[in-house]
C-alpha cells in the first residue's frame, strides 16, 4: 500500500512513562523503536478508562456538539480514541483531559461542527492530534475501496487481493464503513478502530460503545476476476438484529515512523513526512494571515528542510529527486498555487552550477530559508521572443557593466537575489549570460506592477544602467546563459505542472462535497449529472497529467533532459489548462459562492490564469510540443512567416538584393 498523506515529524525519543511496561514490549528487528500493537494499546486505554479519571470519549458525548445533519461525532471520538492508543502503543503519557482536547479541536477546527467528515478532513483531524505527541513521528496512509465515493484521488486495494487488515505493531488502523440499510437507504460512515484480525475474525473498537468488546467477520465480494473488490463485515453469531450492510469503505492507517540503521527514514515515506509537515505549516500560517507569502514559508519551513529539499545534500540541501519533488509541488498547489514557490530551491538551483563564493553563500542561506530567488528574463519589448533580449552586459575591468531594463517579473519585493539574464559580453549569435545579484545592489532599481492573481509576490520589473557587477556574479561563463535556462526551466515547468494538477484536484475535491450537501429544489444538486460529468472528466485528465509528469521526472532524474523536453512543455501547457478548467467548473458549481472569497476557487482560478502565462505560455508550450516531434519547419513557418516560393526562403529572411 503507497503511503498518501503524513502527518508529523520530530526527533524520535521514547518516553517510558505512562502505560507502557517495559518487560511487556517486543524489539522489531532492525529498530531501535519500540511499540504496542494496536490490541494492547486499546486494551490498555479502555481498562485505564473510569468516571473519576475519562480518558476516552466517546461518540454519545460528542453526538449533541455536531449538526444533527452532518453526523460527524463518531470520526471525531474514533480519531481522539485513536491519539490515545498511539500514545499508549509508544509509550506516551495518554492525555489525562481529552474532553478538553475535543473542544480544542472545535475551536480550532471549526468545520468539523458540520459533520460530514470527508477523508482529508479525517487526516487533517488526527494530523492535529499527532502534532502533540512531541519528539514522535507519525504517518497516515488512506486506502479506500475502488468503488468509494469518498475518495478522488487516494490509492484504492486490489481488486484481487482485497484491502490489507493485519495489524502491526506501532501501526493504528480505523475503518471506516458505509451503513446501508435493508430497503437500501445509505445512512452514512461509521468509523472504528481495528485491535485485532484473527484470520478474518476482526476485533474492533467502536467509538459508540468504546469500552465493549465488538467483531466483525470479513466476508469479499466481487466477480471471479475481482474477487475482492468490495468487503463487507458480518456481525457474528447473527447478533445483529438490524439488517443493516456494513461495506468497507476507507481504511486510514497512522504509523510512527523509525530511523533506518543509518538514521534515514524509508524513501516512500520521507515524501510523506514532508506532506505533513507542509500541512501542518499551512495551518499555521493560515491563521497567522501568511497562508500566500513566500518569506514566511522559508523560514518557517527551514526547520524541516523544505527550501532546501531538491538542493544537493553537499550545499546541505535534502537531495530529493524531481520524482519526489513533484509530488510535494502537487502537494503545495493543492493547498494554494502561491506555494509553487516554496518548495526547494526555486529560481536558486542555478546556484549549484556556480561555485564562486557568491553563489555558495546564497545557497547556504537559502537552504536556511533566508535567502530567496527571483528570476529576471522578460523586458517590455521580449517575452516569448528572448532574441529580442536588449538588456546587455559590457566586460569592464574585473568584470561587468550592466544596462537594460526588465518588466514582468515576479517576486522582486520578497526576494533577497534575482538571477538577471543579459545579452553576453561577447555575444555573436544572441547567446546569453546569468548574473546573481542581490536585489540591494547599488545602481538596481526595482519598479512595481499590479498582478491579478499569484498576490503573495510582488510584480513588477528591474531598471539598471551601467550597474557594476564583480566578476564573482556571473553564474558560469559569460555565454552560458542559455544553457542554465533550459536546464532550470525544465526541471522548473515540470514543478509548476505539478503544482497546477494539486491545484486543480483540490478544486474538484471542493465541487463533489459541494455538489453533494447542497440542494436546490429539494434535493442535493449532485443529481444534476452535468455537475458530475465534469468531475469524471477532469479528475482522469488531471491523473494522465500526473503519471506523464512522473515519467517525465524520472527522466530527468536519469539526466535525460533532452528526452523530457516535449513531455514537460506538453504538460506546462495541458497541466495548467486542465487544472484551469477544473477549477472554473468547481467555482460554476458553487453558484455565488464560487464567486465570493468564501472559498478559494475564485483565487484558484485567477492564479492558473498566471501562470499559463508564466514559464513560458501554452500557445509556445503547444508550439514546442509540435516542433520536437514534427520538426522545426512548423515552428519556423510560424515564427518567419510565408516563404518566398522561388527560393523557399521565408521571405523576411530574405537578404536585399546586392548592388551589382
Ligand atoms: C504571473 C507571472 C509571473 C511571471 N514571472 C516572471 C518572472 O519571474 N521572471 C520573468 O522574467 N518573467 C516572468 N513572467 C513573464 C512571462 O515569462 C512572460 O509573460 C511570458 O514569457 C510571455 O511573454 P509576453 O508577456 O511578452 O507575451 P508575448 O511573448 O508578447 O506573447 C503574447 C501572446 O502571443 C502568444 N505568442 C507569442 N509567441 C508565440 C508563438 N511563437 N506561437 C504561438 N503563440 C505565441 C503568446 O502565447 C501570448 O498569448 C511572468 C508572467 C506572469 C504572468
Amino acid at each position: 500500500m503507497k503511503a498518501f498523506q503524513f502527518v508529523c515529524l520530530f526527533g524520535l525519543f521514547i518516553n517510558w512513562s505512562g502505560l507502557v511496561h517495559p518487560q511487556e514490549v517486543e524489539i522489531l528487528p532492525k529498530r531501535q523503536q519500540i511499540f504496542l500493537t494496536p490490541n494492547t494499546a486499546l486494551d490498555r486505554v479502555q481498562q485505564e478508562h473510569s468516571t473519576e479519571a475519562p480518558i476516552v470519549v466517546s461518540q454519545d458525548e460528542l453526538d449533541q456538539l455536531i449538526d444533527c445533519k452532518g453526523g460527524g461525532a463518531c470520526p471525531i471520538s474514533a480519531a481522539l480514541i485513536a491519539s490515545q492508543g498511539l500514545r499508549a502503543m509508544a509509550g506516551l503519557p495518554v492525555d489525562p483531559q481529552p474532553h478538553r482536547t475535543a473542544l480544542r479541536v472545535f475551536r480550532d477546527k471549526p468545520e468539523l461542527l458540520l459533520g460530514r467528515i470527508s477523508n482529508d478532513r479525517f487526516v487533517n483531524l488526527i494530523a492535529y492530534l499527532c502534532a502533540d505527541f512531541q519528539e514522535m513521528s507519525t504517518a497516515i496512509s488512506v486506502l479506500s475501496a475502488p468503488n468509494s465515493p469518498h475518495s478522488a484521488l487516494e490509492p484504492k486495494w486490489s481488486e484481487t487481493d482485497g484491502p490489507d487488515l493485519s495489524v502491526k505493531h506501532g501501526e493504528m488502523k480505523v475503518l471506516a464503513y458505509t451503513v446501508t440499510t435493508a430497503d437500501g437507504t445509505v445512512r452514512g460512515r461509521h468509523f472504528v478502530l481495528l485491535k485485532e484480525n484473527n484470520e478474518g475474525k476482526l476485533s474492533i473498537l467502536n467509538p459508540g460503545s468504546p469500552l465493549k468488546q465488538r467483531f466483525f467477520l470479513v466476508e469479499y465480494r466481487g466477480v471471479p476476476t475481482a474477487a475482492k473488490q468490495r468487503v463487507f463485515f458480518v456481525v457474528p453469531d447473527g447478533l445483529d438484529k438490524s439488517k443493516q450492510t456494513y461495506e468497507l469503505n476507507t481504511i486510514f492507517t497512522v504509523r510512527f515512523l523509525t530511523d533506518d540503521a543509518d538514521g534515514s527514514t524509508d524513501d516512500a515515506s520521507r515524501v510523506e513526512t514532508i506532506k505533513g509537515k507542509i500541512d501542518l505549516l499551512a495551518d499555521r500560517l493560515r491563521s497567522s494571515g501568511e497562508l500566500t507569502s513566500p518569506v514566511a514559508w522559508r523560514s518557517g519551513g527551514a526547520a524541516f528542510g523544505l527550501p532546501g529539499i531538491d538542493l544537493p545534500v553537499e550545499v546541505g540541501g535534502g537531495g530529493y529527486s524531481a520524482s519526489e519533488a513533484i509530488e510535494l509541488f502537487r502537494h503545495a498547489g493543492r493547498i494554494n498555487l502561491n506555494l509553487r514557490d516554496v518548495i526547494g530551491g526555486a529560481h536558486g538551483r542555478p546556484l549549484t552550477k556556480s561555485s564562486t563564493a557568491l553563489s555558495q553563500d546564497v545557497l547556504r542561506k537559502l537552504v536556511a530559508g533566508e535567502a530567496y530567488v527571483a528570476v529576471a528574463i522578460t523586458e517590455p519589448t521580449a517575452g516569448t521572443d528572448m532574441k529580442a533580449m536588449k538588456s546587455k552586459a559590457v566586460r569592464y575591468e574585473a568584470g561587468f557593466k550592466l544596462t537594460g531594463r526588465k518588466l514582468w517579473n515576479a517576486r522582486l519585493r520578497q526576494a533577497t537575489h534575482v538571477v538577471l539574464y543579459t545579452l553576453a559580453a561577447d555575444s555573436k549569435d544572441g547567446e546569453r549570460s546569468a548574473f546573481l545579484i542581490p536585489l540591494d545592489h547599488p545602481g538596481l532599481k526595482v519598479v512595481d506592477r499590479y498582478a491579478h492573481g499569484l498576490t503573495g509576490n510582488s510584480f513588477g520589473g528591474l531598471e539598471f544602467d551601467d550597474m557594476f557587477v564583480s566578476r564573482d556574479h556571473l553564474l558560469g561563463e559569460d555565454g552560458d546563459g542559455g544553457e542554465i535556462f533550459n536546464e532550470h526551466f525544465q526541471y522548473w515547468r515540470l514543478m509548476q505542472a505539478a503544482a497546477a494538477i494539486g491545484c486543480g484536484e483540490a478544486a474538484l475535491d471542493q465541487m463533489a462535497e459541494r455538489i453533494k450537501t447542497r440542494e436546490a429544489f429539494g434535493a442535493p444538486i449532485g443529481r444534476f449529472t452535468h455537475l458530475q460529468q465534469p468531475i469524471g472528466e477532469y479528475l482522469t485528465k488531471l491523473r494522465m497529467a500526473m503519471s506523464l509528469a512522473r515519467e517525465a521526472a524520472q527522466m530527468i532524474d536519469n539526466g535525460d533532459y533532452e528526452g523530457a523536453t516535449p513531455l514537460v512543455n506538453g504538460l506546462k501547457a495541458e497541466g495548467v489548462e486542465i487544472a484551469l478548467s477544473a477549477c472554473d467548473a468547481a467555482m460554476r458549481a458553487h453558484g455565488a459562492m464560487g464567486y465570493s472569497r468564501e472559498t478559494d476557487l475564485g483565487d484558484r482560478v485567477r492564479d492558473l490564469m498566471g501562470l499559463r502565462i508564466a514559464d513560458g505560455t501554452t500557445d509556445v508550450m503547444r508550439m514546442s510540443v509540435v516542433s520536437e516531434k514534427y520538426g522545426s519547419d512548423l515552428w519556423k513557418m510560424a515564427i518567419y512567416g510565408v516563404r518566398d516560393t522561388d527560393t523557399n526562403i521565408p521571405k523576411d529572411k530574405l537578404q536585399p538584393a546586392s548592388a551589382e
